[in-house]
């Protein structure tokens, strides 16, 4: 930040100037200054227009007046003088004797004189006017001389130059006219049209002429213009530019002089919007307010740039916090913001960590340097501070203390001392979050219900086991438990009965280890783990027997006496995983192992597990969608009856033809349908379409096989709604259920004896035939027989397998025959393959064979074909 507030960019000013007047107020202003000038202007020369005329107007009608009197005076008179020298001439004609001047004069006055016109009634004199016969010329006047002395008479008519001279005139028309005259005789100028004055005087001239009066008209349209020697619009326009050119000039300077800083204001302003603070304005040139403007303008940019430059250091630093950034790099943060104020030089940070005693110092150097050090012996800040320096706490916890320490602070801008609290308080927060982060770290690798380690504990502890490298020789055991019933207990007793019996599980496996645990956990639920140290003897292994044994010991929860199991699967380190991944994989998976085949056992890892756990999981998957992807199909095997020597019912087994892996054996899906509860929905549809199939054999009389054998799961028959999908089965097709029979296991049935007799009693009810399928192996508990509904005893097939190997299995075979006669039941043996072992059996009296030596279990189609040979007397 300091180097870039050390060379601040300036507006260039030369640029500024090239516009007229850039500013939008400087234009604004500038229109108003012409508005101001123009409107008088403007205002004077209409209203001095119109005073001149009316000045011209008032003139002209007095000098039209002034004009036709005088036009009027100068005809008269010159009427008269020539009425006089006519008058001479008459006389000097009476006389005789001829006046030489009066008739010079007169051919002056008269065009031409003529004597001795008839005589005339009248006394005196007269004037007339005699019609000119020429358009526009002008009118000639007569007088006429009477003499009653000498009885003749003169008559002049007058030169027209005579009579009309100066009647012209440049300013206005004058026009003489009268009764006598055929039309006005204008003189002057030409007659206007519009806007004219006029003055009009009558000419009498009695009594010293006879004759009709004349009339004198002066018409005139006054026009300035007239006057003036140019175009009076066109001064105007003149005088007008030029005022406005003048102002115009006069307020572009002032506005620019007055804008040109408001320009450099607004583009400041402009830069500081963009957030770039480093703008100044250029002082230069600046007079009046707004070089004081300005100079506040560059002092608020400076300052705020240093603000919003700080929030932000702020704000980086907030989201290095939340993002749990490493504590050293939030103070790295803080202090290197600090550095930038020369008054912090000096400023130290320090932190003791109480569990070493080492102190870690970070200084302020320079401008924009900072040092880290670390003291050994213990410091505090008492044992610290110099004279005139303050410090002040961030933090006292009991793992560490950190505090500030800084030049006297009374010397500080308010700004910079604000900074320093500020960073001084994100400090604070850093390590205060950084210590409550520690402590939910630690608070969260615990279980809350057994205060045992839970997962992430566990793998904690694993891995700092495994770094440490004290195991790689003897190894260490990953020993996963997964407690048995205790599923039943939850649901039989309740969760708070449930969490207890966890807590004294928890309890018994830490009495159980001792010392010799590594660690114990527990993931979840009813699994456990824990970690014990490997040793060549492999007494390690009795310790984790004695766990299970010591597990399986009655617990007393309240007045409850509550049997559990275990199962437990084991991994060793570094053989069966390098990381806690595989480790507690594979315990995991070598504990559900130890789970399906039997429970109650400690189980070790195989490499051979692996691979078949991670089939089991994905053929189970697969599993879900086989039913809708039609996957299923059933196969029937026809069972002989030994009386008849016929086919008279078969056995449906279910088949599942994987997309990938082809057909799969019941013997190795069945388990995963049942583990994973699909066996349920599976279960009736092998019932439904067994049933289906028996209808549609039902339809040809010639059909042997009238029964069939339905397969049931020990996990159908314990469900609660099995009687009632049987029922909704049964519903739906034409079949009788006394020609099904459904095969159980004797070993499924033993577990809850009392509810498979209800269940099996019910089925009986309903018409079905129950068989007891592979009789003889498992429990085989004979009293049980007695108590247990069934029809047919299936002898299995490895007591067959064993006629002629060992004497035991005939011995056996023969027996349940026997027990099946007595009991009066159905006896059927399977897996009958050698007509050796099918003629021993029908001699011990079995009443129906199945097996490879008659059919294997074939489609209906197949069969079909099968049965039709059997029955064909030429095979
Ligand atoms: P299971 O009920 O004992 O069925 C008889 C098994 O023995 C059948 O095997 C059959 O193919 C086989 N077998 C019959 N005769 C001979 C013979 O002469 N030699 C030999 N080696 N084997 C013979 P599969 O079909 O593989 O079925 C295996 C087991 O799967 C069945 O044993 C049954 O427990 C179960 N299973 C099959 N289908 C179903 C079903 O729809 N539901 C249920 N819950 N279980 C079924
Ligand atoms: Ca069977
Ligand atoms: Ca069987």
């Amino acid at each position: 930040m300091a180097r870039l507030l050390a060379s601040p960019k300036t507006i260039d000013m030369r640029f500024q100037r090239r516009a007229f007047v850039k500013s939008r107020l400087g234009r604004k202003i500038f229109f108003i200054f012409l508005l101001i000038g123009a409107v008088p202007l403007l205002a004077v020369s209409f209203l001095s227009r119109e005073l001149s005329e009316y000045v011209l107007t008032k003139a002209t009608g007095q000098l039209l007046r002034d004009s036709t009197k005088s036009d009027a005076l100068s005809i008269v008179d010159r009427l008269r003088s020539a009425e006089s020298l006519l008058r001479i001439l008459a006389e000097a004609r009476l006389d005789g004797s001829p006046n030489a001047e009066a008739e010079r004069r007169a051919s002056v006055v008269f065009k031409h004189v003529e004597y001795s016109l008839p005589p005339a009634t009248h006394l005196g004199a007269s004037i007339k006017v005699r019609k000119s016969t020429l358009p526009d010329a002008a009118p000639d006047a007569v007088i006429n001389i009477w003499e009653t002395k000498w009885g003749g008479a003169v008559e002049g008519t007058l030169s027209t130059s005579y009579l009309w001279e100066d009647l012209d005139s440049a300013l206005y028309s004058i026009c003489v006219g009268g009764t006598e005259f055929a039309k006005p005789y204008c003189r002057g100028q030409a007659r206007p049209k519009s806007n004219t004055i006029e003055s009009e005087r009558i000419v009498y001239f009695r009594p010293y002429l006879q004759g009709e009066p004349w009339v004198i008209l002066a018409v005139a349209a006054p026009d300035i213009a007239d006057y003036l020697p140019i175009q009076i619009g066109a001064l105007f326009a003149y005088v007008a530019a030029l005022a406005l050119f003048l102002s115009l000039l006069a307020s572009a300077a002032f506005l620019r002089r007055a804008t040109t800083p408001l320009d450099a204001l607004m583009t400041a302003t402009r830069a500081v919007k963009e957030g770039d603070f480093t703008y100044t304005v250029p002082l230069v040139g600046m007079t009046d307010e707004f070089r004081d403007l300005a100079h506040s303008f560059n002092a608020m940019s400076v300052n705020i740039g240093r603000d919003v430059l700080f929030l932000k250091v702020l704000s980086a630093i907030d989201k290095a916090i939340l993002d749990r950034q490493p504590l050293a790099t939030i103070i790295d943060m803080s202090m290197q913001h600090l550095s930038t104020h020369p008054e912090l030089i000096g400023t130290r940070l320090l932190m003791t960590n109480h569990a070493n005693g080492t102190t870690r110092v970070h200084t302020v150097e320079d401008v924009e340097q900072v040092t880290t050090s670390e003291v050994h012996e213990g410091a505090s800040p008492s044992s610290q501070v110099v004279a005139d320096r303050s410090w002040r706490w961030i933090a006292k916890t009991p793992t560490c203390s950190a505090w500030l320490e800084s030049p006297a602070s009374a010397s500080f801008a308010s700004k910079t001392a604000a900074e320093l609290e500020s960073c001084r308080a994100r400090i604070a927060v850093a390590i205060h979050s950084d210590q409550y982060e520690q402590q939910l770290i630690s608070r969260a690798a615990r279980d809350s219900l057994t205060k045992l380690l839970n997962r992430l504990g566990l793998v904690e502890r694993l891995d700092a086991l495994i770094s440490s490298g004290a195991f790689d020789q003897s190894g260490i055991a990953v020993a996963y438990v997964d407690i048995d019933g205790f599923k039943e207990v939850n649901d039989a007793y309740g969760h708070d009965i449930g969490d207890r019996l966890l807590k004294m599980v928890a309890e018994r496996m830490d009495k159980s280890l001792e010392s010799s645990a590594l660690a114990l956990a527990r993931l979840g639920g009813d699994e456990f783990v824990f970690l014990v140290a490997g040793d060549a003897q492999g007494l390690y292994r009795k310790q984790i027997s004695a766990v299970l044994r010591d597990l399986q010991r009655v617990y007393a929860v309240g007045n409850l006496h509550i049997q559990i199991g275990g199962s437990i699967g084991v991994a060793l380190y570094p053989e069966d995983g390098s990381g806690h991944d595989d480790l507690l994989k594979n315990a995991d998976m070598a504990m559900y192992s130890a789970k399906s085949s039997g429970r109650n056992q400690v189980m070790f890892f195989e490499a051979s597990l692996n691979s078949a756990s991670a089939e089991r999981i994905e053929l189970r998957r697969d599993l879900s969608g086989a039913l809708e992807r039609n996957e299923l199909f059933l196969v029937y095997q026809p069972r002989l009856d030994c009386r008849k020597m016929s086919y008279r019912s078969a056995e449906a087994l279910l088949r599942w033809r994987h997309p990938k892996r082809g057909l799969i054996p019941p013997d190795y899906f069945i388990p995963l349908a049942e583990e994973s509860g699909l066996i349920i929905e599976i279960g009736s549809w092998v019932l439904k379409e067994a049933i289906a199939q028996l209808a549609s054999w039902a339809h040809d009389d010639q059909f042997p096989i009238t029964r069939i054998s339905v397969n049931l799961s020990p996990i159908q028959l314990m469900q609660e709604s099995f009687l009632t999908t049987v029922e909704e089965i049964l519903k739906c097709t034409p079949v009788q259920p006394s020609a099904i029979e459904l095969e159980v296991t004797e070993g499924a049935l033993i577990k809850d004896i009392d509810s498979a007799v209800h269940k099996l009693k019910r089925l009986q009810g309903l018409g079905f035939a129950i068989a007891l399928d592979d009789f003889g192996v498992g429990y085989s508990a004979m009293r049980y027989l007695s108590v247990l509904p069934f029809d047919t005893l299936k002898i299995d097939k490895s007591f067959v397998d064993g006629f002629g190997i060992h004497k035991s299995a005939f011995a056996i075979a023969s027996a349940i025959v026997a027990l099946g006669k007595a009991l009066e039941k159905n006896v059927v043996a399977e897996g009958v393959e050698t007509p050796e072992q099918a003629s021993a059996l029908l001699g011990l009296g079995v009443d129906e064979l199945q097996g490879y030596l008659y059919s294997r279990p074939q489609t209906p189609a197949d069969l079909d074909a099968f049965l039709l040979a059997a029955a064909d007397p030429s095979e």
